[in-house]
């Protein structure tokens, strides 16, 4: 067969690498002038700058199915957090995976001792021993909650809540409130506990350019935006990209949820959560390996992280790269004025370091909304049209696992 996959981010090319593999013909149609969508890395004065801060789990099942984590160069952060609220710090040392760990951290008034037992009740249900995951969809938690509802229902207190699940999950859902899906939290919380978090050496991009190694030469063509889709009777059989019909026994359209609903004019899901990264030449310490969060209300920066205590090639040797970011869109300041407010911000959380502004990175669509309820109702791959087929993190949920999975599945559809 000849399938035409629309969209080189990681689902496109999830669902490249199991056609090709497969035996058949592919041929990626890529607007952009590189692989990875949203994942994507750029080299500055020697720095390595992600499209935003992103991580990696180890534990995430698709990805364990299609990367050679090996050849990644995979390097950890520390488990646990570093949280800020002004000038004070509190090390949690390693509250989700190993909670027994957390014994000094949870005696802060970070936390009470019910939420130490909490939260080792949790991870029984949820941790490495609990519940066995493969997606957030097959998550068999009671009901489609709020996150935040999960934990209180849970019998965690507003001060935890406040002061670690907010800013923590918060990063990762890109939403303090808590007002995604519990299924997202139970999710990720299992992920978090089963492997380690990670960047690959030589940043995040590494993780795409993996996969579309695996391709034969020439079958992507990046710059190259598709604009219609064509069909033969009731059958999509080609499609329109820079100026040329180029047909095919299969089209895949795995791009973001809203150009897929243009181009195939199919219902996706709406909505989007974003942020805006900040990046700083660091002079002197930050949170080493750990990932800074600031707590309480009214926040600049939601996180930071000292990226190269992780993997030093992200910046000049001798130097330090520190990513922060901010959940949100600032439309009403400029570059300068972000510097300058998350230098406030930061130079309370680190007293004795300096920071060099670096860049900032507007990402108003990081990952599609995911309020409870989301992933009973995600489209499938296969559509009523005969040949149209859907990828994309919007088939399972918003993530590097759920991106990879959906590239899988819809390879599979194609094949049936
Ligand atoms: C800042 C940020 C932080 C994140 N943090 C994490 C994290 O820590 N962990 C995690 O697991 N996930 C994280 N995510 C989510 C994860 O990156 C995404 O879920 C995943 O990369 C989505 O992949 P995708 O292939 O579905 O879509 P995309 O990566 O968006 O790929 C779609 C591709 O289609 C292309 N395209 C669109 N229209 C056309 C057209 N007409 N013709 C040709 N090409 C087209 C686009 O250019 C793009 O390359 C984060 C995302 C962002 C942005």
């Amino acid at each position: 067969m000849r399938v035409i996959i629309i969209g080189a981010g990681l689902a496109g090319l999830t669902c490249a690498k199991v056609l090709n593999t497969n035996g058949h013909e592919v041929s990626v149609y890529e607007a952009s002038d590189g692989v990875g969508g949203r994942v994507r890395t750029d080299e500055a004065d020697g720095f390595l700058l992600d499209r935003g801060f992103q991580v990696f789990f180890t534990a995430y099942p698709a990805a364990k199915r299609h990367l050679d984590y090996g050849r990644l160069d995979l390097r950890a952060f520390d488990p646990g957090a570093a949280i800020h609220r002004g000038r004070r710090t509190d090390v949690l040392s390693d509250p989700l995976r190993d909670p027994a760990s957390a014994v000094p951290g949870l005696l802060t008034d970070v936390a009470s001792f019910a939420d130490k037992l909490n939260t080792l009740r949790l991870s029984a249900k949820l941790g490495a021993k609990g519940l066995p995951v493969d997606s957030v969809t097959q998550m068999e938690i009671e009901a489609e909650v709020l996150a935040e509802q999960y934990l209180l229902e849970a019998g965690f207190s507003e001060r935890i809540l406040d002061n670690f699940f907010r800013p923590f999950y918060g990063g990762i859902f890109l939403d303090r409130t808590l007002a995604t899906s519990a299924r997202v939290l139970a999710f990720t919380f299992s992920m978090l506990t089963r492997g380690e978090t990670t960047v690959p050496t030589l940043g995040m991009q590494r993780i795409p350019e993996q996969l579309a190694s695996h391709l034969p030469e020439g079958s992507v063509h990046l710059s190259s935006r598709v604009e219609e889709l064509l069909a033969k009777g009731e059958r999509v059989s080609a499609v329109r990209v820079n100026g040329a019909e180029v047909e095919a026994d299969a089209v895949v359209v795995a791009t973001e949820s809203p150009s897929a609903a243009k181009l195939a004019g199919k219902p996706t899901p709406e909505g989007a959560v974003g942020e805006v990264c900040v990046y700083y030449e660091l002079s002197g310490r930050a949170d080493g390996k750990k990932v800074g969060l600031g707590a309480g209300d009214g926040v600049f920066f939601n996180n930071a992280s000292e990226m190269t205590a992780v993997s030093d090639a992200y910046a000049p040797t001798g130097r330090k790269l520190l990513s922060a970011v901010h959940i949100g869109q600032l439309d009403g300041l400029s570059d300068n004025e972000i510097y300058r407010r998350g230098i406030t911000e930061l130079s309370d959380w680190y007293p004795d370091a300096d920071f060099r502004p670096l860049a900032v990175y507007r990402l108003p669509f990081c990952q599609f909304a995911q309020p409870p309820g989301t992933h009973r109702r995600t489209p499938g791959n296969a559509t009523d049209e005969p040949g149209l087929y859907l990828a994309g993190e919007y088939t399972e949920d918003a993530s590097i696992n759920g991106a990879m999975l959906s590239g899988e599945k819809a390879a599979k559809a194609v094949m049936a």
